[in-house]
């Protein structure tokens, strides 16, 4: 049991997850200077390509150097195939400053020690550009931990400071993080920076005055590594929804002294007008049962918006993994008993979603359409992160989504029922 009263089992066995590759589709669109070099297989190749390909709008700012069994045989050191890989893509990418090795899961590639290679390119092509390594392997990661494994690679490259400021830290949609930002200096926090970055060269400075407001919930190591540079990490539930948003910006606010009143009547027109924004959708997903598959580690975040403030009731959360600690204040807001499962056994939780017949599951592409044909409503967990849902004002977007597939479903069940 947790200190929130929710139920909390962990379950290991078949799981049926994105891999970390697929984050390279929004971190390089945040820091169009960066490069994302793949070292993979054909499968990855594939992988990124129908993920991001239809995003691509100029030349691609990502690619996979193809290392295979076939390959590396005839290879001396399979080191001087990846240094021509990349001396090649920089030959023709003179503009790129930071690029990221990224390690999959085929065993050719796990014995290349990725680490090592960047090391000595960095030190053959200093200056010219950084090369930063991670894995976006789906032994070892689910797709949003891509994105955390690339920020704890940038890390120890961000200047050392002193300087107060609030470091927002997560990819968010530009648009949003903007409005965000300024709600912040309404509320007088003067020096605000983001990490990642919009230049993968700005890196922000990071130091003991340093105040971390984390905007997603995956990314624990990259925590650990700012509180190692001596950074506070603000604890707060995540702005997802009017209330986690509301939570949110208070929690930053208090770490910087400002009081509880300014924030409340900051926040007040904003909250009265997204409440207003809401209602058409509470009205439609009001005792809904809810039952989130483990995919993105946003599912407790959203099955908190979706039970607190649309009225749904919550048959399971899975989630692949769960840091107690930075979720503390998120499990606060979860009703006691709650399912909450960790890790995955994709059969098990097949067998427990028939069972339950909830009206809608959260889910991974790969189980939607299964689900579907047994005429069970589902919603892709990796809309969520391609979606600006974050912050007050983006609630009723939020809440959106989600009615999204239940008025699919009554339209059809009509449909049936008038052609009997
Ligand atoms: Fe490549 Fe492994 Fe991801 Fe498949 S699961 S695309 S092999 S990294």
């Amino acid at each position: 049991m947790l200190m929130s009263g929710a139920t909390l089992l962990k379950e290991t066995g078949p799981r049926e997850v994105f891999c970390g590759l697929t984050s390279i589709v929004w971190l390089h669109r945040r820091m169009p200077d960066a490069f994302f070099l793949v070292v993979g297989s054909r499968t990855c190749a594939h992988l990124i390509q129908s993920a991001a390909g239809v995003m691509i709008f100029a030349e691609p700012r990502f690619g996979t150097a193809i290392l295979e069994e076939r390959d590396l045989a005839g290879l001396a050191d399979a080191h001087e195939e990846l240094d021509r890989v990349v001396k090649n893509l920089l030959r023709r990418r003179p503009e790129i400053r930071t690029l990221f090795l990224v390690g999959s899961c085929p065993s050719e590639v796990i014995k290349i020690d990725l680490s090592r290679a960047a090391e000595r390119l960095n030190a053959e092509l200093k200056g010219q550009v950084t090369v930063l390594n991670y894995s976006g392997s789906g032994i070892e990661t689910t797709f949003t931990q891509g994105e955390d494994g690339a920020l704890k690679a940038l890390v120890p490259l961000m200047p050392s400071s002193e300087e107060e400021k609030l470091l927002l830290v997560g990819t968010l949609a530009n648009a949003v993080e903007d409005r965000l930002i300024t709600i912040f200096k309404r509320l007088g926090i003067k020096n605000i920076e983001s990490f990642p970055p919009r230049k993968s060269t700005e890196l922000p400075s990071i130091g003991c005055n340093t105040k971390v407001l984390l905007t997603q919930p995956y990314l624990t190591n990259t925590a650990r590594e700012l509180k190692d540079r001596g950074a506070e990490v603000i604890k707060a539930p995540f702005p997802l929804g009017v209330e986690g948003s509301r939570l949110w910006i208070k929690a930053a606010a208090k770490s910087f002294g400002i009081q509880d009143s300014l924030v409340s009547s900051t926040l007040e027109p904003l909250i009265s007008r997204a409440r207003k924004a809401l209602k058409p959708y509470v009205e439609k997903l009001s005792g809904k049962k809810l039952f989130l598959l483990p995919e993105s580690q946003l599912e407790i975040p959203l099955a908190r918006f979706l039970h607190m403030e649309c009225g749904m009731e919550l048959i399971e959360i899975g989630t692949p993994y769960l840091n107690r600690d930075m979720m503390s204040p998120e499990l606060e807001l979860i009703p006691d008993k709650t399912r909450i499962v960790e890790g995955q056994h994709v059969e098990k939780q097949l067998d427990r979603v028939r069972e339950q017949q909830p009206d809608l599951v959260v889910c991974g592409m790969g189980l939607a359409n299964p689900l579907e044909a047994e005429g069970i409503s589902t919603k892709w967990s990796i809309e969520m992160v391609f979606s600006p849902i974050h912050g007050i004002d983006q609630a009723s977007d939020l809440a959106e989504l989600f009615s999204r597939p239940l008025h699919r479903q009554n339209v059809l069940t009509q449909k049936q029922l008038s052609q009997i």
